[in-house]
């Protein structure tokens, strides 16, 4: 049996038969539904599939004709989801349990964000492979802006901001909760001043979860379609920005891994950058 919950746990889940089909996704749906800088599933039958607790919970967000993606409405975890013929899409940044099976492919690679580099040597598909059961739309348009500005905005278009500062540090993140929160192998957050962001639209759709036992961990998304969101820290003056949720391209991307010791089991990390098992020293 194979375990997998979201973030606040509202939603579970157990899957009893054969998964197939793991795949690292590059589009820019899955980019920006995840917050993430890509987003991977692996699938299953229908009749494999229990959903144990959360039918209640799970909001859906149509985002191509007759294609909805799934999150949980108190978190933003993205969820399992129906993706026709009989199965289901499982994000495997929400699993519990090893799965046992490891990424074949990326798809989408010609889709993939500009500040995310592809290091490993896993096949590069630029659509679907003949395989794979998820569904794809045009991408959102990107933001045009002026030098010096960088736009982002959520799925649906609701949440819109802009970012008029560099950011001081990106790091991707594989802590337990990141991987839950946007139910992907790792997240890619920057960091800015709070005074270096502002909301064009959306601000009153923002949720925020705060997770209990968390001194401050409180990802944030949009209510309508799940989106990983800026979150504003008061207490500290950062904010904190899913490269994900970005139109344009900064730039950069991370420059570390942080919390590698907590990766997932079904990730290896490869390419050159630093790792650190948490966070790395002090500087
Ligand atoms: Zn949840
Ligand atoms: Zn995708
Ligand atoms: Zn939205």
């Amino acid at each position: 049996m194979i375990r997998g919950s979201c973030l606040c746990g509202s939603v579970g889940w157990e899957i009893h038969g054969p998964v197939g089909n793991m795949s690292h996704c590059h589009c820019s749906i899955c980019r920006k539904a995840h917050g993430a800088p890509f987003a991977t599933y692996l699938s299953t039958d229908m009749d494999s599939y229990r959903l144990v607790t959360g039918e209640g919970t799970i909001r859906r967000y149509e985002s191509s004709p007759g294609f909805s993606r799934s999150f949980c409405a108190t978190c933003g975890s993205v969820v399992p989801m129906r993706v026709g013929e009989g199965r289901i899409a499982i994000p495997a940044g929400c699993l519990d349990d090893d799965p046992g099976i490891r990424p074949s492919m990326h798809i989408f690679a010609a889709s993939k964000a500009p500040w995310h580099p592809i290091t490993d040597n896993l096949p590069r598909h630029n659509a679907y492979s003949a395989e794979s059961t998820l569904s794809e739309v045009a991408p959102p348009a990107g933001g045009s802006a002026a030098p010096g500005i960088l736009h982002g905005s959520c799925l649906c278009g609701g949440v819109a901001f802009e970012i008029n500062e560099p950011f001081k540090v990106v790091h991707n993140c594989h802590c337990g909760r990141c991987r839950k929160a946007r139910a992907a192998a790792h997240t890619t957050n920057g960091f800015i001043s709070i005074d270096g962001i502002r909301f064009l639209k959306g601000e009153d759709l923002l949720l925020s979860y705060k997770v209990p036992e968390a001194k401050t961990y409180t990802p944030t998304f949009c209510r309508v379609c799940g989106a990983g969101m800026p979150r504003l820290r008061q207490e500290t003056g950062n904010a904190i920005i899913p490269l994900g949720s970005l139109d344009g391209d900064p730039g950069r991307g991370a420059e570390d891994h942080i919390f590698a010791g907590s990766k997932a089991p079904w990730y290896d990390i490869t390419g050159n950058l630093p790792q650190f098992d948490e966070m790395p020293p002090a500087v």
